[in-house]
């Protein structure tokens, strides 16, 4: 009997090389093996009959060799090309670059296969004829001895196709399959809650298993197709499950620390007025009464503000801060950059001049006497919102009564640090902004344990951003719309990418495009703005670029983020194929602030990799972040768009985010309430842990 953290090398059909082979793939367990599930399904069972295929139609065929023989052609590197017949007509099959078939002499005469894929006509020919489907040879049974099916395993029944695995082919697999299940200890420990199980129809553990690799007569292709079948949801519930109890503990955690509690009442709001200088909408209203609530109630704030770029923010953030400081709290800001962090304070001082709070900012590379000073009017009280980088969370920072932390784009900060700066006060409140457009099931993964808020929904009066692309060769049209802009009033960002290892090169073509444009534009005033400038320096050119005294403003990816300058309105990017999507989709948020029509222009060389003509494409045809974010994750895959190494970011094994939204929101709920409901939480995460360890659903799900 096989147990589900029985070495793999016990499996009937595999021995010594074939487990390393499998250890080399990260399976080590018969469990590891069953979570290598079929990355689809055929219908074998119900096989078309040759004379009665139609164009179009996605067909399982069972015929034998008619004949078989090699094209030779220029271009392709030869047309493998067979003929078939099962008795009733004949079809034809052809693969490009088939010679691999034709040497392996699979396809001679007489030999049995099963074609799956495409039927498509070939009107020169008058024949029905497939391209590229996929085959197995069927072989006469009695190869393995594995008592699983009546007859075979490819034929007869839905056949799994599984991803191969080092060679091994899928026909393989599913011999090493089928022995792993038939051998397989019959009553296995299923950790899901039974209660859970029968709320949803989750099959049990063990029922999922067999279904899942040999799915019986009763159970959908199309659904199991779509990894929408019960035993599917099962095991992608509970990959979810595990990590939405952990976080939920976390939060749970949380709450019960008792923390700064604020109250709100009729001259509060007064001051919350008076700093707004316009109508909020909806999704701001509700998104500040939500942090309203929490900030009245009697455990801390744990919340995320998500909104695109431009959503509107900081107005929210900066109502909050009136709330904590009202309360007799100081409120601190902390930004990833240090323009960003000289943004929100100029913003600061702009928005809460009317309540004449004290404000201050710790910049890098102020003078030590000057940070003494700071540091000692932080812990007197005497400072009461304070705005900084990361230096917020060094030790040296001590405040008097934090009350609230707001962290601004948070993806650029671990996780390690928003709990630095939260052990800075007595459990203050605090509030994780981003503007990465991460996706609303990645967003709830990654900030598993806080809440979530969302402003959806666009201030008033913005014009859509035109945004066009052009090649090197066009450098011309793009200096064209510079000049139209300026002309008229407006100011322009030219950008350049920065990538740190070449520090030194795109600081030379962003010196390069200053002189380039200073020469086109001798009446304009052109600035370059880079990260190797002081504090003091970057800070008078944005002041400049702000006021309009600077009309071009030649930069690195240095204003990548917050920078907020209505009269902007027209932003070229260099070398755009080497920005990420999230970055392009960041640095156009510069543009398109205030009512004038704005315009990006993404400059590139000629040839493109495949990835980056689709990053463009996207740019070009969406200004929605989270379309954005959702082909972003498509072409990047989960891991490296959330940074999986700072994140902690979980990778699954059956789950996917992009497809599993809605069974991530509910192991959400299911989890929250769990750790309401029941006291002993911890067994139930060390069970489902070793289920997974020993390869169940979510086997590599690291989390904790
Ligand atoms: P982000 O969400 O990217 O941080 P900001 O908070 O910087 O966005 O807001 C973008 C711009 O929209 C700012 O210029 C801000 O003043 C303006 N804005 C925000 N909310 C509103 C509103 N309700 N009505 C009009 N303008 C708004
Ligand atoms: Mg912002």
């Amino acid at each position: 009997m096989l147990r589900l953290d029985t070495e793999v090398q016990y499996v009937r059909g595999v021995g010594p090389r074939r487990a390393s082979l499998f250890r080399s793939r990260d399976i080590r367990t018969v469990g590891d093996l069953l979570g290598h599930i079929p990355k689809s399904y055929q219908d074998r069972a119900n096989f078309i009959r040759l004379d009665s295929l139609h164009p179009g139609q996605d067909a399982a065929v069972h015929a034998r060799v008619y004949q078989s023989r090699m094209i030779q052609t220029r271009s392709r590197g030869g047309i493998f090309h067979a003929v078939l017949t099962d008795g009733t007509s004949f079809v034809h099959a052809k693969w490009f670059h088939g010679g691999y078939i034709h040497q392996s002499r699979a396809f001679a005469a007489g030999k049995e296969v099963v074609l799956y894929g495409r039927v498509d006509f070939d009107h020169r020919d008058r024949n029905f004829v497939f391209f590229n489907p996929e085959f197995e040879l069927i072989e006469p049974p009695a190869d393995t001895g594995v008592a699983l099916s009546p007859s075979s395993l490819d034929i007869g029944r839905t056949v799994p196709i599984y991803e191969e695995i080092g060679g091994l082919t899928s026909r393989q697999l599913r011999r090493i399959m089928a022995a792993a299940i038939d051998d397989l200890e019959k009553d296995i420990h299923d950790p899901l809650p039974a209660e859970l199980r029968s709320a949803h129809g989750f099959p049990e553990f063990r029922i999922c298993l067999v279904h899942i690799h040999f799915p019986l007569k009763e159970d959908d292709v199309a659904v199991l197709n779509r990894r929408e079948s019960a035993y599917h949801r099962r095991m992608i519930f509970e990959e979810f499950f595990l990590l939405e109890l952990v976080f939920a503990l976390r939060r749970k955690q949380t709450h019960r620390m008792h923390g700064v509690r604020f109250e709100t009442n009729e001259a509060i709001r007064g001051q919350v007025r008076q700093i707004l200088p316009f109508h909020p909408t909806t999704a701001q209203k509700r998104v500040l009464k939500e942090i309203v609530d929490d900030l009245k109630s009697e455990y801390p704030m744990n919340r995320l503000m998500q909104g695109d770029v431009g959503s509107g923010k900081t107005i929210v953030a900066f109502e909050a801060i009136v709330i904590a400081v009202a309360n007799g709290y100081q409120a601190a800001i902390m930004a990833p950059t240090e323009i960003l962090a000289e943004q929100h304070y100029w913003n600061a001082r702009r928005i809460l001049a009317p309540l004449q709070y004290s404000i201050g900012v710790i910049r890098r590379g102020i003078k030590a006497s000057e940070k003494k000073d700071l540091f000692r009017r932080l812990t007197s009280g005497e400072i009461q919102v304070v705005i900084g980088t990361h230096v917020l969370v060094e030790d040296k920072t001590e405040f008097k009564n934090l009350g609230l932390v707001v962290i601004d784009e948070q993806h650029r900060f671990g996780v390690v640090q928003r709990l630095q700066l939260m052990a800075k006060g007595e459990r203050p409140n605090t509030l994780v902004m981003t503007a990465t457009p991460i996706p609303r099931t990645l967003a709830m993964s990654i900030y598993g344990d806080l809440d979530l808020s969302v402003i959806d929904e666009m201030p008033p009066g913005r014009t859509p951003i035109r945004t066009v692309h052009i090649t090197e060769n066009d450098a011309e049209r793009a200096y064209r719309m510079i000049a139209d802009e300026v002309t008229q009033g407006r100011q322009c960002y030219v950008v350049y990418p920065l990538i740190e290892e070449s520090e030194k090169l795109d600081l030379r073509s962003a010196t390069e495009g200053l002189e380039k444009l200073t020469r086109l534009f001798p009446d304009h005033r052109i600035a370059l703005l880079h990260g190797r400038l002081k504090s003091d320096e970057k800070d008078a050119i944005m002041r400049a670029f702000a006021s309009g005294d600077i009309e071009i403003l030649v930069s690195t990816t240095v204003i990548e983020v917050g920078v907020d300058v209505a009269n902007a309105t027209m932003m070229l990017i260099e070398n755009a194929e080497r920005f990420g999507l999230a970055q392009l989709h960041q640095l156009r948020g510069r543009v398109g602030r205030g009512s004038h029509r704005s315009m990006c222009v993404l400059k590139t060389s000629h040839r493109l990799s495949d990835t980056a003509r689709e990053r463009i494409k996207a740019m070009v045809s969406t200004t929605d972040g989270f379309r954005l974010a959702e082909v972003d994750l498509r072409l990047r895959g989960p891991g490296e768009v959330a940074g999986t190494r700072q994140s902690g970011m979980p990778e699954f094994r059956v789950a996917n985010l992009m497809e599993d939204g809605l069974l991530l929101a509910l192991a959400q709920r299911e989890a929250r309430d769990w750790v309401e409901r029941e006291e002993d939480h911890e067994k139930l995460i060390a069970e489902l842990s070793a289920h997974a360890r020993s390869g169940g659903p979510a086997g590599l799900a690291t989390v904790g």
